[in-house]
């Protein structure tokens, strides 16, 4: 293989930049040329592509975001858009591609790859950490750790006020942000989607710790929580306690900013598999971390999958804020 594309799709997620410039490094090191395909499908479809050499990632491993944009393509979810794709990669002698996102884009490359005969090797870009398959994605780390630090703030105004806060963080069907902040930042009670709501608990606690010194709390909601968010879980809350309470919503600043270390070696190594993966002649797999190994996935195995979290953590949660 001597030519390989390389896009962003979905959502960003810091730590894309880091796998971006090890995909483009370990390309030119084995002497294969890289082509940055711009905002994802959509590029594709479109070819808007420029050549990547070593030193056009030059200063990005420490950068959230991605420099080659990404975007959502409603036009790739129909064969005409898949096809006008297909051309566009054959005229400027793209012979595999690297798909750098979430679930979405597996699923739109292997319908792609079972359609034209196009090798594509993925690597896991998603803040959210529900992919099958790995053990953890690209940019969790980095947006537990952005939740963690405003956690940590809202504590200190919760305890100087002696109030109950109601942080909602990012995790429209998985609850993986909410459970690891809420846990690391001593959150006394935490909600997400993957659990049964158990407001009457949660309001127990709360109660039962004024009564016994606690001043303040702090309740971690993800974002998709069946009640409906944080300010819903607060209603409820002051519904059954009649105690006053304040909410945050955290929002998008979980999905900027600097990758963490961890973010960053992963974005390296996941690139790095993915260049070798094609080189070996694999397609239509992902590039995943299992034990702190780096595996192949199957993106067929991927489908209908999904990854729990721990759901013993809420306990240890509860147990944390006697
Ligand atoms: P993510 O990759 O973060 O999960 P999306 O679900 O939005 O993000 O998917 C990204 C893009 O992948 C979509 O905008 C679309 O272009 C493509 N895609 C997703 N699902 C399919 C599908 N079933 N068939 C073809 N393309 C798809």
């Amino acid at each position: 293989m001597k030519r390989i594309g390389l896009f962003c799709s979905g959502g960003d997620a810091p730590g894309m930049n880091a796998a971006i410039r090890a995909v483009v490094r370990a390309a030119v090191f084995h002497h294969m040329e890289v082509v940055g395909i711009m905002r994802g499908y959509s590029g594709m479809i479109k070819g808007d592509f420029r050549p990547l050499n070593a030193r056009s990632v030059s200063g990005i491993i420490n950068r959230g975001g991605t420099i080659l944009h990404t975007a959502r393509c409603p036009e790739f979810m129909i064969y005409k858009g898949r096809k006008k794709a297909y051309e566009q990669l054959k005229k400027a002698g793209i012979e595999g591609l690297v798909a750098i996102g979430g679930d979405g884009t597996f699923r739109g490359a292997h319908r792609f790859t079972s359609e034209f005969d196009i090798p594509v090797i993925g690597v896991t870009g998603s803040i959210d950490n529900d992919c099958w398959g790995t053990d953890y994605t690209l940019g969790f780390d980095t947006a537990v750790n952005v939740a963690l630090d405003a956690i940590d703030r809202i504590r200190d105004t919760a305890a100087s006020h002696d109030r109950i806060f109601f942080v909602e963080v990012m995790g429209r069907k998985s609850g993986m942000i909410a459970l690891w902040s809420g846990l690391a930042g001593g959150a006394e009670s935490i909600f997400i989607p993957e659990a049964r709501e158990n407001m009457t608990a949660c309001a127990r606690e709360i109660v039962e710790g004024r009564k016994q010194g606690k001043t303040s709390a702090i309740v971690v909601v993800a974002e998709g929580e069946e009640a409906g968010g944080a300010f819903e879980i607060a209603k409820r809350f002051q519904k059954l306690t009649g105690l006053d309470y304040r909410v945050t919503i955290l929002g998008h600043i979980q999905r900027g900013g600097s990758p963490t270390a961890f973010d960053r070696i992963l974005g390296t190594r996941s690139g790095v598999a993915a260049v070798e993966a094609l080189r070996k002649g694999k397609k239509n797999q992902m590039v995943g971390i299992q034990n702190g190994k780096m595996v192949l996935v199957p993106f067929s195995r991927m489908w209908n999958r999904r990854k729990y979290p721990d759901l013993a953590w809420l306990k240890i949660a509860e147990m944390m804020s006697v």
